[in-house]
Order: structure tokens, then sequence, then C-alpha cells
């Protein structure tokens, strides 16, 4: 399989080139190729293959030669490492629950597939890899848990200094070996500035192997296709398969969705379900992208307001509107509408859910109204315990701990303070 950009002004790359560069040269995102089918015996006899045969069939393709099979397939068995449940929620809906993982969000897929690829990429070559990472809170968490104590490989976060929970910072901060810490004083954009500017500095890019692990690497973003595959596998009414709604910021686990269905996987149709972050829904209705400022909402890790995966959904139909709008639709949800559904489903469905698992199922009950026969799953992408500061007064109750959390809690904070001025990132990383 080989990759091209999106911008169509760099050479072809395969999965490892395209893994370890993140962006091409041209500044466009790498995109396969082809689309490669997957076998219809594997989706007529789903339910008899494990989660890591499955994920090993949709994945193999798009990596090609560039891993052996036998090591591929234990990629798949270490990132695959927690359960991931269809539970029914109300009469016509199920919650696809993503989050029991270590950080407790479905980045944790991505990251630990990420990380392992290039754990094993990083044997052929004779330089350190630094990861390199700015972090508003949830990347951050599942980056640093992928990547702990993979050999040849280290990594500096950057996160705004008393701008992420406790629980975010904590996992952040106390893992060490390599993972390591800077706490920026400064906002998230000052972070993210500092990142950017390492990547442009000749000096730096001579003497360290520097890559960035945000989630328009294709290592992060194909692996996302395993949740539909294992969401089909538990819906039992193969006949008429679901619509899944997917909770979207940056866009890039619904654009896997898409491509998974581009390769066969059968989906009714798929919402994005927005927050008040709305350029996708104001495209949808007017094909006008129109980029604009993120607004802060309550599903915070989707105040994005320029998607930067919208691009390779529009490339998965060629550009081409009403072919999309046949698969896609586009809700923009409000935090009041998500902060009712949230008491919604715990007082008439016993169902506890998060921010953003709430706006996916608003959007995706809107579209059934509109479709009395249809059933579907709403990703559930993150634990209601990560926003409980959300979740707890609206519900009056106090969220049980999960052991994932109460471990971290009681470990040491280990992050070394830093200016938001490049000068002190340069100087840390020269260090290391
Ligand atoms: C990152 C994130 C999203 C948005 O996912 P995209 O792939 O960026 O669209 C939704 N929910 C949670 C909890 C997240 O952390």
């Amino acid at each position: 399989m080989k990759y091209y950009s999106i911008n169509r002004k760099s050479p072809l790359v395969d999965f490892k080139e395209a893994t370890i560069k993140g962006l091409a040269p041209d500044r466009g995102l790498y995109f396969p190729e082809t689309i490669p089918q997957i076998d219809v015996a594997l989706i007529k006899n789903i339910e008899k293959y494990t989660n890591d045969e499955i994920a090993f069939e949709v994945i193999k393709p798009f990596v090609g030669n560039c891993i052996p099979k036998s090591k591929l397939f234990e990629i798949v068995n270490e990132t695959l490492n927690f359960p991931i449940p269809l539970l029914p929620v109300t009469e016509n809906t199920f919650s696809l629950e993503l989050f029991h993982g270590n950080t407790l969000a479905f980045k944790d897929i991505g990251a630990r597939f990420m990380s392992r690829c290039l754990g094993y990429f990083v044997k052929g070559i004779d330089k350190k890899l630094t990861v390199l990472v700015a972090t508003s809170g949830d990347t951050g968490a599942a980056v640093a848990d992928g990547f702990y104590d993979i050999d040849g490989v280290d990594v500096v976060i950057l996160y705004p200094s008393g701008k992420v929970s406790m629980v975010q910072e904590k996992q952040l901060t106390t893992l060490g070996k390599n993972i390591h810490t800077l706490e920026v004083n400064g906002t998230f954009d000052d972070c993210q500035k500092m990142v950017k500017q390492a990547f442009a500095d000749d000096e730096l890019n001579k003497k360290l192997f520097l890559t960035s692990a945000n989630s328009i690497n294709v290592a992060r973003w194909l692996p996302q296709q395993f949740f539909y595959f294992f969401a089909f596998k538990q819906w039992l009414d193969k006949v008429h398969p679901p619509v899944i709604s997917v909770p979207s910021g940056n866009f890039g686990n619904i654009c896997a969705g898409l491509l998974a269905k581009k390769s066969g996987l059968p989906v009714d149709h798929f919402i994005a379900a927005c927050n008040a972050n709305d350029v996708v829904p104001k495209f949808m209705h007017a094909a006008v992208y129109q980029p604009q400022p993120a607004v802060a909402t309550i599903s915070n890790a989707m105040d994005v307001g320029d998607p930067s995966n919208f691009i390779r959904v529009l490339e998965l139909f060629d550009n081409h509107f009403p072919n999309l709008k046949n698969v896609l639709s586009a809700y923009r949800i409000n935090d009041e509408q998500t902060k009712e559904s949230i008491q919604k489903l715990y007082e008439e469905y016993n169902y506890l859910s998060d921010p953003h698992g709430a706006v996916g199922y608003v959007a995706l009950q809107q579209y059934l109204d509109h479709y009395p026969g249809k059933q579907g799953i709403f990703l559930e992408t993150a634990h209601p315990v990560k926003f409980y500061d959300v979740v707890e007064p609206l519900l009056k109750i106090k969220l049980p701990v999960p052991d994932v959390v109460r471990e971290i809690m009681n470990q040491a904070k280990q992050a070394t303070m830093i200016e938001p001025a490049y000068g002190a990132l340069k100087t840390f990383v020269l260090g290391l």
C-alpha cells in the first residue's frame, strides 16, 4: 500500500514513512492510494473471529510489507488490551463503550498502535526518536501511556499549567522512564507554537529524529476502523445494519468509520455529532466550508474550529458532495441539550454517559426521529469520571473511581516547569 499527500505535491510513501513523517513535505495529510476491500467471509462470519483477528485483517493491507505478519499480529494484540462492549441503552439505541483503556478514552487505541509501530521502525534507524506533543489533556495522556517504556523512543509532552484536570495532570506526569513532561507557564496555543518551532528548527532536526504523535498520523487514524467492526460483530440484526453516531472534533474517528464502510463494512448511515463547534454541520447544510475560532463547551475534546481530518472525509468521497450526503449527516448539539440527555439517560435508562457520548446520543436520537424504523449506536468516547465536574453536579451523585485512576492519584507528579519560550524547550530536548 502506498500513501499520497492530499496536496499532491509530494512523492508516494509506504506505511513506515507515512508514520515516521506524520505530515507530507508539502504539508498535506497522507491518504491511502486504494481502499482495500474486506473479505466478504469475514463480514458474514464476523462473530466467529476474535477482536485480534478482525483487527489484523482490517489493518494488514494498510501496513503492507512494512511490518512482518507475526510482528503486526503482536502489535494488534498489545493494542487491544481492553474490552469494547456494545450495550443496549434505550428502545432503539446502543452504546459502544470505547473508554475501558488505561487513560479512559478511545484515543488509547490509536496511541497504542502508533507507539508500537514506531517502536518497531526505530530499530532500523541509528538515531533515537523523539516524539513531541502539545496537549490540552486527553491526547497527551493517551500518547504518554501508549509510548511508556517503548525502547528507543523518548516522548516530550507539553501541557499548559493549571489548564488540565487533576486526573489528566496525573496521567501526564506520573509515568517517568522515557516520558518527559513539561509544564508550560502559558496556554495550549503557546505549547503548540513551541512544538511547531521545534519541527522548523534545522539545528535540532540535525541532532535528533523528531516526530509528532498527533491525530493526523496514519498510524493513529487507521486503527480506529476497528471500533466499527467490533460494533458490527456485536450487532444482532445483521440484515439491518446500524446507524452510527460519532462524537466528532478533529474528525479522525468518524473518518476511520467512513473508510471501514467504503471497504465493505455494513453501516446504514453515519452521524457526525458536534457541539457548538459546527463547521461541519454548516458544511453539510450548505456545502461551504468555513473554519471558525473554537468555542468552549462541556464536551471540550470536541472544541475544534477547523477539524484537521475533515479533508480526508472529502477525499474519501472524491469531493463529491451528493455522495457524501447519502452516507453522512451532521448535527449541532448545544450544552443545554447535552446536559438534559446526561440526566435523561441516567434517570430514565440507568445509563451513565459522559458529555461527549451524550452529544452522540442526542444527534442519533434526532436522526432516528426521522427514521423510526431504524436503530443506532452512539460511541461513548470517554469515561464519565473524566468529566466528573460536569456529570456529578448534574446527577447529584458521586461517581465510582476506576482502579486505574485511583492508582495514579497516589503517585508523585514529575514535571519540569518552563516558561512559554522556545529556547526553554530546545535546551530541555537537547539535554535528554
Ligand atoms: C478526541 C475526542 C473526541 C473527538 O474525536 P475526533 O477523532 O477528533 O473527532 C471525542 N470524544 C473524546 C472524549 C475525545 O477525547
